[in-house]
């Protein structure tokens, strides 16, 4: 599941263009319908051409509310970029577009809207080239740039097929089994209690499970789950998710505190963070500077140490350490941005190098200068990882070539991520060397999991005559490549996933039941073929009498042998026919069909369509009219 943020300046339209592309109006407060202004954040949900649901986050342009908009950017797979065709680039628009870049938000779409408003098109070309020279350097600067109209609906598909292609570009969101949701709204329904919603990040959560909300450390349980308005069992990781939480009263959350299950975030008040200043700051970063540091959905008050440097000046990256004010939930990795209190400013952002330094550091050290270097690098587990998720299901050779890292590293980080789950080993007997082995990411090879259990279940369903799925089915559904999927599917007969036999594979608990009516006229039919065991009903009527799938699922299951499209015997009359033709043939060498229709008082149709079956299974030749043992 995926999520999209505006971002834009005030009054370009971007509400508008949300509801244009969704029919849902994102400004939920009466006072904001009033005003025409979206204060807090919006939120909508767009289907795709593809059937892909993604949700809309949308959030405020004005200036004053922009501590409002870092509350919901937080998360998102793609910008939406709004900029009016009449006014161009402003200062929000600025401010935004440097949010996106220092969170790193690489997924974008930048739109020209309002188009209806300008009737020179060369006004839209120079507004055009104004926009790319602002993009030029940042995460967007080869995102598309669409222009519509909201008011006319001119440009929307093409909007809408340019998020499609932008978002298939982007990873889904990996599930690590440490699910958090930070949270960015929280309410109550009347008869329900608290909700609270957000973007959910790192796992799954579901009904039932017991919750923490943190800082606070409260504890909960999930009463109920909504995606997009839905009621959900379970929330995937990237998913606009509302949780009904059940044990917590409404003024014990807050916006930026954090769901997750118990024990497995602990909070923090001080961080060893990476920050890149904007270049237009008005004034270099000083040691011990009041800062606000925005995290996830979270606002906090904080000190800087300054690591490493006496100050730093606008458009540097450097080292620091903050102490917040309030406890806080991060995790290495996640992405921040920080301003100034006031006036308020933004000042730059980055990356969380050290959630949980051991102490506070001395300002001028060379060696913690160092560590956060390392770190900021990776451990090897770390890349590998990253890795993982990038190629998919790989060899373990063509993974560690593409991690890069030496054989050394690989083998630690490749046993930690197996140990902890996190990679999912596709053991194959084939595979002498431990280099050929595959491996893909846990999160990856569930939902293949998950998949196979869906279209096999759906078959069954579909087909409840049918001992299972045709491999070949299955493998072009699943759209494997070959050795992954010969490789999957032994693992999960081991899981006991699914069970395969003679090419068909199924639910370990399928079974096929005829229902009453069908058991007598198979009855019936048992009885004609005892009565006639050499010139049985064909098999035209005994599908026009039982029906197709009873008739195929009892050659299926091998209580009858079609030799032909035709004919078919009971089993143990074709054993019978084969071993008394085989004997017959070791004794007198040939066999006509005339001889065989008269030995067995049948006629020279199934006389015949037994004996070019036996040919075609390479049992017997045929010379002239005579079936000989094949040598
Ligand atoms: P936001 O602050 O960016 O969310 O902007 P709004 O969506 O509230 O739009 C601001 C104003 O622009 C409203 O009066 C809209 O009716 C108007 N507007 C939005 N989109 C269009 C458009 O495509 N064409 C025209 N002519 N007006 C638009």
């Amino acid at each position: 599941m995926r999520v999209i943020g505006t971002a834009g300046h005030v009054d370009h339209g971007k509400s508008t263009l949300v509801a244009a592309l969704t029919g849902i109006n994102p400004d939920r407060l009466k006072e904001e319908q009033l005003r025409q202004m979206t204060i807090e954040l919006g939120f909508a949900w767009l289907t795709l051409p593809n059937g892909e649901e993604v949700g809309i986050v949308d959030v405020p342009g004005h200036r004053d509310f922009i501590e409002n908009m870092l509350a919901g950017v937080g998360g998102i797979d793609a910008a939406l970029l709004v900029i009016a065709a009449d006014e161009g680039v402003m200062p929000q628009t600025r401010e935004h577009l440097a949010i996106l870049d220092l969170l790193q938000i690489k997924g974008g779409v930048v739109t020209l809207t309002k188009i209806d408003m300008i009737d020179d098109p060369d006004w839209l070309d120079l507004v055009e080239l104004d926009v790319r020279a602002v993009l030029n350097g940042t995460v967007l600067q080869d995102a598309p740039v669409m222009r519509v109209s909201a008011r006319t609906g001119e440009g929307l598909p093409a909007l809408t097929a340019a998020l499609s292609e932008v978002l298939a570009d982007q990873p889904q969101r990996a599930d690590l089994g440490r699910p958090r949701l930070p949270i960015d709204r929280v309410f109550t329904i009347a008869g329900f209690g608290t909700v609270v919603t957000g973007t959910l990040s790192d796992g799954v959560l579901k009904i039932g499970d017991e919750i923490e909300i943190l800082p606070a450390g409260r504890s909960g349980r999930i009463r109920g789950l909504q995606s997009h308005k839905r009621k959900e069992q379970s929330a995937v990781p990237g998913s606009r998710t509302a949780a009904n939480i059940s044990g917590i009263a409404v003024d014990e959350v807050r916006r930026g505190d954090v769901l997750t299950h118990p024990g497995q975030y602990r909070n923090t008040h001080r961080l060893d963070l990476q920050l890149r200043l904007l270049p237009d700051v008005s004034a270099p970063l000083h040691h011990f500077s009041e800062v606000k540091l925005f995290i996830a959905a979270s606002e906090v008050l904080a000190r800087v140490r300054l690591l490493g440097v006496e100050e730093l000046a606008a458009g540097e990256t450097g080292w620091i350490q903050v102490e917040t004010q309030q406890p806080v939930v991060a995790v290495r990795g996640d992405r921040y941005i920080l301003r100034r209190p006031s006036p308020g400013e933004t000042l730059g952002g980055g990356v969380v190098i050290d959630p949980f330094p051991p102490r506070r550091h001395k300002r001028f050290d060379a060696q913690v200068i160092e560590r956060l270097e390392a770190i900021r690098k990776g451990t090897p587990a770390d890349v590998l990882y990253q890795a993982s998720l990038a190629v998919g299901a790989a060899s373990i050779r063509e993974l560690v070539t593409h991690a890069r890292l030496s054989p050394a590293d690989a083998q630690t980080a490749l046993r930690e991520l197996i140990q902890n789950r996190q990679f999912n080993l596709l053991k194959s007997a084939e595979a002498s060397l431990e280099s050929e082995q595959w491996v893909m990411p846990a999160s990856l090879w569930n939902s293949h999991t998950q998949k196979v259990i869906n279209e096999v279940t759906a078959y069954h369903k579909n087909y409840p005559l049918r001992l299972g799925m045709p491999r070949q089915e299955l493998a072009s559904r699943l759209k494997l490549q070959p050795r992954l999927f010969n490789l999957a599917v032994a693992q999960w007969r081991r899981e006991g996933i699914v069970v395969e036999k003679g090419g068909l594979i199924a639910s370990p608990d399928h079974r096929v039941r005829f229902d009453p009516r069908q058991q007598a006229t198979i009855e019936q039919m048992r009885k004609r073929f005892s009565e006639a065991p050499y010139a049985p009903p064909s098999i035209k009527d005994l599908q026009s009498e039982l029906g197709e799938e009873v008739v195929a699922a009892l050659i299926e299951q091998g209580e009858l042998v079609a030799v032909s499209s035709e004919v078919a015997f009971q089993k143990q009359i074709y054993q019978q026919l084969v071993e008394e033709v085989t004997e017959h043939l070791r004794t007198h060498q040939t066999l006509t069909a005339a001889q065989f229709r008269d030995r067995y008082q049948t006629s020279r149709r199934y006389a015949l369509a037994l004996l070019e079956h036996l040919d075609a299974i390479g049992l017997t030749v045929r010379q002239g009219d005579e079936h000989r043992l094949r040598e």
